[in-house]
């Protein structure tokens, strides 16, 4: 081994749905320095993992190729990617869709990195056999039905240089078949093992796009599978579970009760605040897309900050407009060298429960939350004892001045310190907006009036191609007045009431 070097890790991400990668998989990919990932590998999950967004330089990111999008790396400049990262000293994740070891050529990455003499750990990953499995209802096992369970490749039916598929020993293997890249191939091989005296009436799932927007599944027989392929124009990736199993497959009622099964949502809230919204769609049984709509970034100046948080003690009420503003101004505090008992002496207030919950994560708790979480609402009740108090409001660098407005009308004394800009994105994600021109997207959710007016900068008319959610009825005014109505208005003005807006629409 040569000291220095760094160390090499390959995760399974699993299968697209990216609430299934191990929790040893997840820690790992929050310390890459560099990342090299599949095309198939959720790209929420670099998200979560906390790596896009990062200042240039901190992590580096490579997709491995995308079919008919760019050219696809080569096997070997993979690994020499790999092995020259490592020697440089990084710690490196290769991670792969599913599972490394199946179908995955982690044997010859690993080969690569012996014989660099590169340290490396496997871990592993839920491989798309169980994912569809699970999604689709099916045991791969069954007491009566099937005890054992092979993994097989379609794609060697047509490779020449390849070991060729033993479909006539795969026409008696005594057990479930599941097929890996068979849809190209299926012709070939379902033929091949009805000619070798597997029923034609051996029932078929295929399950396609597991876990990932628009997951599909369907029902065929080994005979009519070409025909069904053909004409459902089914387009890879996709996963077929071949044998008796697929009879035991379970009531869809019941399996799809997840509220939001197979739709897709998507979550326009910055990047760094998106991703409990994430969790949320994917335990209802959504996928989620992302489009932050717009960008929350530190002051380019911190010196007015700064003052403040020199002169708190002489502030009677803080108060919170929004999460990012407690985070921003807290850390602030922290970062120079401050602490929490320079609040000391002031009061809180916090415009609605994610705000207030924000705080809670540095231990306080906020004096004032208003019943409605609107800014008319938290200046009405702050009114009624605001005269002749000091109040500072941390803010964005835009946003509404009516509680800045209102507090001075009852007589206080307010000052307001940007603790952090708000700016639109300029340009929607290319697959966003392909998805949502073609009618591909459920749901759009819009969770401010800023997010709003983002969103119709960036995507327009095609807006109408989906249903809109707002947070408030302020967020659909801005909607409305473009435009583009929308479908359902939360009545409690939070992503959790937005969620249960969704889910009454859904219902009727
Ligand atoms: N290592 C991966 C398999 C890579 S081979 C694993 O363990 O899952 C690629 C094939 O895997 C695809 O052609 C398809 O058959 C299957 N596959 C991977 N991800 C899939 C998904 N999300 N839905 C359906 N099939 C998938």
């Amino acid at each position: 081994m040569r000291d220095g070097a760094g160390k090499v890790t390959i995760v399974g991400a699993g299968p697209g749905d990216p609430g299934l990668i191990t929790l040893r998989g997840f820690t790992v990919l929050e310390q890459a320095e560099v990342v090299l990932y599949d095309y198939l590998v959720n790209p929420i999950l670099l998200r979560q993992a906390g790596l896009l967004g990062r200042e240039p330089g901190d992590v580096e990111l490579v997709c491995l190729g995308r079919h008919g999008e760019g050219r696809i790396l080569q096997q070997a400049e993979i690994q020499q990617k790999m092995i020259e990262a490592a020697h440089a000293g990084k710690n490196v994740v290769r991670l792969k869709g599913g599972d490394p070891s199946v179908f995955g050529r982690t044997a010859e990455e690993i080969a690569a990195l012996e014989e660099a003499g590169i340290r490396y750990e496997v871990v592993p990953g839920v491989t798309a056999a169980l994912a569809a499995s699970s999604v689709a209802g099916i045991p791969l096992t069954h007491r009566e039905w099937a005890s054992s369970v092979a993994f097989v490749t379609g794609r060697e039916c047509r490779d020449k240089n390849g070991t060729p598929l033993d479909l006539a020993s795969l026409a008696r293997f005594p057990g479930t078949l599941v097929f890996y890249m068979g849809v190209t191939t299926a012709t070939e091989w379902s033929a091949e093992l009805i000619s070798h005296g597997k029923s034609a009436d051996t029932p078929v799932a295929i399950v396609r796009r597991c876990g990932l927007p628009r997951q599909e599944i369907m029902n065929s027989t080994l005979g009519e599978l070409p025909t069904m392929l053909g004409n459902e124009k089914v387009r890879p990736p996709a996963i077929m579970i071949v044998g008796e199993v697929v009879r035991v497959q379970a009531d869809a009622d019941c399996l799809t009760a997840r509220q939001l099964f197979g739709q897709t949502v998507l979550v326009t809230r910055p990047e760094r605040q998106s991703m409990a919204l994430v969790m949320s769609l994917g335990e209802l049984g959504a996928a989620a897309l992302l489009q932050p709509a717009i960008a929350i970034d530190p002051p380019d100046d911190w010196s007015a900050v700064d003052s403040a948080i020199k002169t708190l003690p002489t502030y009677d009420w803080l108060v919170f407009s929004s999460a990012n503003g407690v985070h921003f101004f807290l850390d602030r505090i922290l970062q120079s060298g401050g602490d929490l008992r320079l609040l000391g002496g002031c009061r809180l207030a916090a415009i609605g429960p994610a705000t207030a919950e924000a705080l809670g994560n540095y231990h306080l708790r906020a004096d004032l939350l208003p019943e409605e979480y609107r800014a008319e609402a938290l200046a009405a009740e702050l009114s009624t004892e605001a005269r002749g108090q000091r109040v500072l409001l941390l803010r964005a660098s835009r946003g509404r001045e009516v509680l800045g407005e209102m507090l001075t009308a009852a007589g206080a004394h307010v000052e307001q310190v940007v603790v952090y800009q708000s700016s639109d994105i300029a340009t929607p994600e290319p697959e966003v907006a392909a998805a949502l021109a073609a009618g591909r997207i459920d749901w759009v959710t819009v969770t401010s009036s800023a997010i709003a007016r983002s969103l119709i900068k960036l995507f327009g008319d095609d807006l109408q191609q989906s249903q809109l959610a707002a947070i408030s009825p302020l967020t659909a005014e801005v909607l409305t007045e473009a435009g583009y109505p929308p479908t359902v208005v939360a009545t409690e003005y939070t992503t959790e009431g937005l969620l249960a807006a969704i889910l009454g629409a859904n219902d009727t």
